[in-house]
Formats: C-alpha cells, structure tokens, sequence
C-alpha cells in the first residue's frame, strides 16, 4: 500500500499522471487531449477537451449495476415523510425535472437559482440542470430576500425553482413569501418560478403567467427522455455565493470534468466511499457540503444518499444515529457545531441505537476544539476527522486519507494537506516559508488541485484580485486563513486572516452585517465583530452610533431600539446574520488614518488585551466599548 507522502508527492510532482489516472473514476463521452492547461496563470483548465457531464456520471451510467439500489432516501423529521428513490427512479424524476426545465427554454448555460428547503425536489433540480448543461445556483433559505435579490442579480436566472415553504424546528419557513419580495427587489428577475407546493403554506400566493406548479408540469411530462448535454470539461456547472470581506457575495464558479473526477477521487481515498455503502451528511443543499456530499460524490460513485430536513435534536437527540442504525450509514459527514449541540444532550441516546456499520465520521466548517473531538471519537468509537476547507475549493484541503493511509488522528487538527494541493504556510511579512511551530498564512501554490472553483462568476479580475495578490512576492492561492504545523508534521487552522466569522459553520463577511444594519435610518456607524462563542464557535456582536440618541432615552425605548436593529439584519441579510448584541456607544474606536480597530474590539469582547493601540484617534473610544461590554 502506498503511503500518505508518496500519494501527495506524486499527485504535486506528475500531475499529469496522478491527475490522467484519476480520470479513469468517471465515463467520458469524448476523451481529454491534455489533463492540465495551465498557460493562463492561475486559471487552471483540467482535461481539456474532455466531454463529460454530471448527471451521466450521478445516475446513468449506474443504472446497468445499480438500477434497482436506493439511490437517495429522503427523511423530514420536520413533516414525518420518508421516501426513497432507486438509481431507476432517480433517473425518471431527473428526466422529468430537465422537460419541465427545457420546455422553459431553459439549455446549455442558462442559469436557473434553485431557492428551495430539504426537499427530494431539490436534488432532482440541481441533477436536471446539470442532465441538460444549465447552471444552477443554489441559494440557501436563511438569506433574506435582498440577499436573494443580489445573488438575482448577478446570475439573471431565466428560471427560478422555489417552493411554498420549509421547516425547521417545527417552524415553517416562507420561501415563496422571500421569493416574492426578492424578485420585486431583482433587476433581472426570472421568467418564470417553478414551486413546489408541500401545502405547509396554505396562504401562499400565485402570481398568474410567471409562477407554475411543479406537481403539474411533472404530470404533463411522466415519461420523458432527456439526453445530456455533453459538456467540454471546462464549461461551468455551477455557481455558489459566499461571502468575503466586501458587501458583495462571490459567486464561486466550478467546472464539469475536474470536478467529477476530484468528488470521485475523494470518495475513494478521504470518505471510503465504497460503491453500494450509505452516505450521511447533515448539512444543506445551500451550502457547498450538500453540494459536494450530499448530492453529486455520494451518486458519482453509486452509493445511497441520506438528504435530511430537520434538526439534530428533534424529535429527539438519538435522531441521527438512529439514521446511521436504520439505514446502515458508512460514512457520515457533520459539523462541530452539531456535535456540541449533541454533547450537551442526555447520552443514552448515543448507546440506544447501533451505529456499528460506521466506519467514520468526518467534520468539517469550523475549527473543531480537543474536547468535541475526543467526546465524539470516544462514544462512537470510530475514527473521527476533523478535515478543513473552503466553498472555494469545493473537496478537503486538509485531511487524512483513509484510504489511503490510516495516519493516527490528532485531536484538534485536520491532519495533512489532500492530495492535489501544495500547501504551504507562509510569514505575512515576505511570503517566505514558516517552520514548524510557527504561524503562517495557509496559502496553495497554484494551479488548483481539480474541483476548485475556476474563476468568480463573470468577473475573472476579481478572482485574481481577490485570491491571488495577498502577497507580492509571489502568486499563490490564499485561503485568508493562519495555520501553524507542528514537530510531526499536523496542521492546525488558527482562525481567519480577514474580516470573514464563521458562526455555526456557516460563513459571513462582518462587512455584509454591517451594511444590513447600515440601512436602518438612525445608524450613523457601526462596526461587527466576531465574538468566540461555546456551542456556535463565532457569534456576531455589533457596536452602532445612532444619529438620534433621544430614541434610546430610556432602558426600554434602548431595548426596543436594539430589537428593531436585529430585525433590519434578519430582513436585509437573514437571521444567519443577526448579532448576539447591538450595543450604543457614541465613537468607535479608530486610527489616525480612519481605519476601524476591528481586532481591538473584537479582543476586548473576548476578554483579552487590546492590543497596539499606538496608531489610535481618541483612546475613549475603546473606553467606551469596555464600558458596553461591561453593561454600563
Ligand atoms: P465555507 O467556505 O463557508 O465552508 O468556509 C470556509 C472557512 O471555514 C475556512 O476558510 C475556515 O476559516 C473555516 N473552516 C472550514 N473547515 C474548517 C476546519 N476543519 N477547521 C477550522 N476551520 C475550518
């Protein structure tokens, strides 16, 4: 068996063979001329020429060997209804999802934003643009409509696909009630919106000639044939927006050909994925997990796929494993914040149920602490790995490869680089190389390992300004995260280099917060900052100055005050982005030359020092912000 460093050195050092080889895990219709153009520097094209598609390499090609295996189950805690899907049945549901697509002229590169809950439906969509070579877009149902409305915007989607609601925690979710507002907000609204009626909104309303019902554009088209769309590898598949340091959202674009071939190589080596196996993630098809595993790795290499609507805890905390017992789940993928959700319940309900067909449990996100870690890998008694990455890079930056190599688990850290990235930490100062023990920024020497986003939607400066100019001496990849690696060789992610907090895994721009609570009218400034936090990691803490101080006279018009600011949040951005406080202070703290003293603010909520104040306006700034913190 080879071992963890000769699978990495080669995979940096003959990425033509490494990479060629690893093509062999999905079907081509048309083979590759060349496995890596990197002429255009740091847009890396991967097995160019190649015609392949997604959908093809999820369900088709399965259906020979595995017609008759379950494909996706689909289980909502939140409405009771369990369904399974066969390869067979999977691929009639596509069909019949691509007709309605392509009988709304929906073809080859038009975008269609898929605003939807947990829904089986969800999965059919994103399959079905891919079946037909369309781009979708999913966007996750914590954004509010202005959020939705810029990420409309930006792809001008001829189709949206939505339903009436979700559910979480026993509350309904309106997602066509946020479509509606945010399509009035769009400047390039869809043509048409498909909805999916689960009858939770009774009132929801119809706007005639624009929003069709799915139940009755799927009875008109039950038997289709929809051949895909064979796309030059390179060609987009999909965008997803996340957040950086500005206000505007990234819109991370991915490939076809690369992609496949990184999700199914990683299936093989990182998940131990065996074709017939169970896949559980618990994550949503919003974020770029259920992208990755919950929808497209798991069926690239034709396993049965767990999609799941509902909370952790509900209806009661043995919820998840008795998921892995019933459906005998291999391989699971979470989050930390969920295990310390997890951690804080009764623990017979861990022992109830038997979770032996496990074989790991991967987390990934946020940084996951020492004590999680062992808690969780002691009452499974499975490995559990902490594996770190990003939106942008689509599959594990660093990780352990099981299938590899069974290198021993280290509480805390997320083991070694993956195959494909070379990996470096860097001093801030010169872009020289850190040693052992020694903070640096975790950067990748370009070109991006396949399955990395391609470019930014539309924008290719951006994409060069944004992830490859950090540092001047040289053009590397930067992940705006610090790292540290130790004696043996294991790295530790340390936090993020940049404005950007991650609270319960998902991720937000304190700048995106800001802005939201900037158009409240009696907001004159205002600053956020992530706080660290024990069961969510990073919660948002805001400190404004009101331009009208007689509306927080009294205790109570301050409460109601601070009220009305969260719900601006939750209105412009989404409750995601709502801070834990909106404290009243009168200055923020500032330098000589107006630059906000963020990391000051933010080490005294935590409780530590304020650091170098030498370059700061008016010390009574910070005073201030003590005092808040203080409650006085
Ligand atoms: P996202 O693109 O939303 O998945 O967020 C990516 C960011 O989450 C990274 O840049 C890290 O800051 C953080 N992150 C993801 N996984 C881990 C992990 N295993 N350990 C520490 N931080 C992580």
């Amino acid at each position: 068996m080879t071992s963890y460093k000769a699978f990495h050195a080669r995979s940096i050092e003959d990425r033509n063979g490494f990479w060629g080889e690893m093509a062999g895990l999905i079907d081509w219709n048309k083979p590759f001329s060349k496995v890596l153009d990197y002429s255009r520097p740091p847009f890396a094209k991967w097995y160019v020429g190649g015609e392949t598609n997604l959908c093809h390499n999820a369900i088709d090609r399965h259906l020979g060997v595995r017609g008759e295996q379950k494909a996706l189950v689909y289980i909502s805690t939140e409405t009771g209804e369990e369904t399974s899907y066969t390869y067979r049945q999977l691929h009639a549901e596509v069909n019949r999802c691509a007709a309605i697509l392509a009988g709304l002229g929906v073809g080859k590169g038009d975008r269609v934003i898929i605003y939807m809950p947990m829904i089986a439906e969800a999965a059919f969509a994103m399959l079905a643009c891919a079946r037909i070579g369309a781009i979708h877009s999913v966007v996750f149902g914590g954004f509010a409509a202005a959020s939705l409305a810029t990420r409309i915007d930006d792809a001008r989607p001829k189709v949206m696909i939505s339903a009436d609601a979700g559910m979480r925690a026993g509350r309904a979710i309106h997602y066509k009630q946020l479509l509606d507002e945010a399509i009035d907000l769009a400047k390039f609204p869809p043509q048409k919106v498909v909805l999916v009626n689960r009858g939770i909104d009774k009132g929801m309303q119809v706007v005639a000639g624009r929003d069709l019902d799915y139940a009755r554009l799927r009875s008109q088209n039950m038997n289709p044939q929809i051949p895909v769309t064979w796309l030059e590898s390179n060609e987009p598949s999909y965008i997803l927006y996340t957040s950086g340091t500005t206000g505007k959202p990234k819109g991370v674009q991915r490939d076809v050909g690369g992609h496949a071939v990184a999700l199914a190589a990683s299936m093989k080596y990182l998940y131990c994925g065996e074709p017939g196996g169970t896949m559980f993630t618990t994550s949503d098809i919003g974020w770029v997990v259920g992208h990755s595993y919950i929808v497209y790795a798991p069926l690239l290499v034709g396993m049965t796929t767990i999609m799941y609507e509902g909370v952790p805890i509900r209806p009661d905390p043995g919820i998840w494993w008795k998921i892995v017992s019933e459906n005998e789940v291999s391989v699971m993928f979470s989050s930390p914040t969920a295990i310390r959700v997890l951690k804080k319940q009764d623990q017979s309900y861990l022992r109830k149920y038997d979770v032996s067909s496990l074989k790991h449990l991967f987390l990934a996100g946020e940084p996951l602490d020492e004590t999680t870690h062992g808690w969780i890998a002691d009452a499974l008694g499975v490995p559990v790995i902490d594996h770190y990455w990003q939106t942008e890079t689509g599959w594990p930056i660093l990780t352990a490869v099981p299938g590899v190599e069974k290198t021993p688990i280290k509480l805390g850290s997320p083991s070694f680089p993956a195959f494909g990235y070379d990996l470096r930490l860097l001093r801030e100062t010169d872009a020289s190389e850190a040693e052992a023990e020694e903070k640096g920024v975790v950067a990748i020497v370009p070109p991006l390992p396949p399955g990395c986003m391609s470019t930014v939607w539309g924008d290719d400066q951006r994409f060069i300004d944004t992830y490859f100019t950090t540092f001047s001496a040289r053009m590397v990849y930067t992940t705006f995260d610090w790292g540290i690696r130790d004696k043996d060789g294991y790295y530790f992610i340390l936090g993020r280099t940049d404005d950007v907090i991650n609270v319960a895994g998902h991720r937000l721009g304190t700048r995106e917060i800001e802005e939201a609570i900037q158009t409240h009218t009696n907001v004159a400034e205002v600053a956020v900052v992530g706080v660290a936090d024990q069961l969510k990691g990073q919660m948002p803490l805001a400190f404004a100055v009101l331009k009208d101080v007689s509306k927080i006279a009294t205790p109570q018009l301050r409460a109601a005050h601070e009220q009305e600011i969260m719900a601006t949040v939750d209105a412009k951005l989404g409750a995601i982005g709502r801070p834990s406080r909106v404290h009243f202070i009168t200055l923020l703290p500032k330098t000589r030359s107006g630059k906000l003293l963020r990391r000051s603010i933010q080490a005294l909520a935590e409780g530590r020092d304020a650091g170098d104040l030498t370059t700061i306006e008016d010390p009574g700034a910070l005073e201030q912000i003590r005092a808040a913190l203080a409650g006085k």
